[in-house]
C-alpha cells in the first residue's frame, strides 16, 4: 500500500494507529501504553501519540512482529497484565481489550478469536487437500492480554529456541501454556489492502457521520453604472450597464466568498483584499474566490455545498444560471448538484427594484477535512 506504513494511513480524519490505540487505553485498568513503531517512523508516532497522556513511551521496533512485541515489552516494567493490539486494527472496541483482558485472567492468556463462518480447506498447488471441521476452527485477531511475567518468559524461550510464532498466543501455546478465548469483533479488520482500507473508511464513516459541518453566510451588493461590463457568478453578461467596484464587482462571487470565509472563521474579504490594494484593480474574482478556498483548505477544510440567490430587476438572468453553477462548482470543487443558483426581482421595490444595484446572497456549508 505504498511508502506509508498501514498505521499511518487516515481513516475518517485521524490516523488508523490514534484509532487502534484509542480502543486499547480506553478501558480504566489500562494504566500505560507502549507505541512499537518501524524505527525512520518513532518521530511521527510520538507526534500522533502525544495527546495520548496513558502512552508511556514510543520505541522502535525490529524485523518482524515477535522483535517488536519484545522491544515493547522490554520498556513494560511495572505491569502485572499486558495487552498486544496490532496497531493496523483501527475498529477494535474498547469493550472487546476488556473482554480478552477478562478471558486472559483465567489462565493467565487469552486472545481475541471469532468462529470461521466459511468452511476452510487446506489448498496446495491450487487443489484442495481436505475440509477442515468448521466447528472447531478459529480466527485470530488481537488484541490478545498475557500476564506479563509469562509473555516475558515465552519471548525469552522463543529467543533462544529460535521459535517463530505470527502472534504472541502461539508462543504460549509452543511451551505448553492454555490460551482461552474471548468472542472477537467482525469489524475489526486488519487494514492490509487498499480494499480493508475503503472498507474501514465506510464503517467509519457509517458509525461517525460525515464528520464536523459548519455554515456561513455572505451578502453583497454593488452599483449599476453604464460603461461597466457585467459579471455575475464569474460569468459575463450582455448589458447596457455593469457593477462597479474595486475589482470586477462580481457580487455573486463575493458573497460565496464571505459566506466560505464567514463558515471557517476567518475574517471577510474586505481583510483578505482590501480596497486599497492596487493588486486588486479590477481583479477577476474567480481567482480571488480560487484563492479564499485555498485559505478554507488552510483552515482544515472542504467546500461542501453552497446555495446562492441573485436580486436583480434587470437583465433577465434565467439563461446564465447554469452557467454560474458551472463556475461556482468548479472553483469549489464541488459536484454542480451541490450548487444552488437562483435569481429573484424585488417586484420592483427598492433600490435594487429601481435597479440601482444588484446584490447577492450566499450561504455556504464547508466540512471538516481530513488530516
Ligand atoms: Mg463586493
Amino acid at each position: 500500500m505504498g511508502a506509508v506504513p498501514k498505521p499511518f494511513l487516515t481513516l475518517g480524519g485521524r490516523t488508523v494507529l490514534e484509532r487502534a490505540l484509542r480502543a486499547v487505553v480506553d478501558p480504566a485498568e489500562v494504566h500505560a501504553a507502549v507505541v512499537v513503531a518501524p524505527p525512520d517512523h518513532v518521530a511521527a508516532a510520538r507526534t500522533l501519540t502525544a495527546a495520548f497522556p496513558k502512552v508511556s513511551a514510543v520505541v522502535p521496533g525490529g524485523e518482524e512482529r515477535q522483535e517488536s512485541v519484545a522491544a515493547g515489552l522490554a520498556v513494560v516494567t511495572q505491569a502485572e497484565w499486558v495487552v498486544v493490539h496490532d496497531a493496523a486494527r483501527p475498529l477494535a472496541s474498547a469493550d472487546l481489550v476488556r473482554r480478552v483482558l477478562r478471558a486472559a485472567r483465567e489462565t493467565g492468556a487469552a486472545t481475541a478469536a471469532l468462529p470461521a463462518r466459511d468452511t476452510v480447506k487446506v489448498v496446495t498447488e491450487g487443489t484442495v487437500r481436505q475440509t477442515l471441521d468448521r466447528e472447531t476452527i478459529w480466527l485470530t485477531q488481537t488484541p490478545q492480554a498475557f500476564r506479563a511475567s509469562l509473555l516475558r518468559e515465552v519471548h525469552e524461550r522463543a529467543r533462544r529456541a529460535g521459535v517463530r510464532a505470527t502472534d504472541d498466543a502461539a508462543l504460549v501455546e509452543a511451551f505448553g501454556g492454555t490460551v482461552r478465548v474471548a468472542e472477537g469483533e467482525v469489524l475489526n479488520l486488519k487494514v492490509t489492502t487498499p480494499e480493508d482500507l475503503a472498507l474501514a473508511e465506510a464503517v467509519v464513516r457509517q458509525q461517525e457521520g460525515p464528520g464536523e459541518r459548519r455554515t456561513g453566510i455572505g451578502y453583497d451588493v454593488h452599483r449599476l453604472v453604464p460603461g461597466r461590463r457585467l459579471v455575475l457568478g464569474g460569468v459575463g453578461i450582455p448589458f447596457d450597464r455593469g457593477l462597479v467596484g474595486h475589482s470586477d464587482a462580481d457580487a455573486v462571487l463575493h458573497a460565496v466568498m464571505d459566506a466560505l470565509l464567514g463558515a471557517a472563521g476567518l475574517p471577510d474579504i474586505g481583510q483578505h483584499f482590501p480596497p486599497e490594494d492596487d493588486r486588486y484593480r479590477g481583479a477577476d474574482s474567480r481567482g480571488l474566490l480560487r484563492d479564499v478556498v485555498a485559505r478554507v483548505r488552510q483552515a482544515g477544510f472542504l467546500p461542501a455545498q453552497a446555495d446562492v440567490v441573485i436580486l436583480a430587476e434587470a437583465p433577465r438572468l434565467a439563461p446564465y444560471l447554469p452557467a454560474m453553477r458551472r463556475v461556482i462548482a468548479e472553483l469549489l470543487a464541488v459536484d454542480e448538484g451541490a450548487v444552488g443558483m437562483k435569481a429573484t426581482t424585488t417586484d420592483g421595490l427598492g433600490a435594487i427594484g429601481r435597479g440601482e444595484g444588484i446584490a447577492a446572497q450566499a450561504i455556504v456549508t464547508i466540512s471538516r477535512r481530513p488530516a
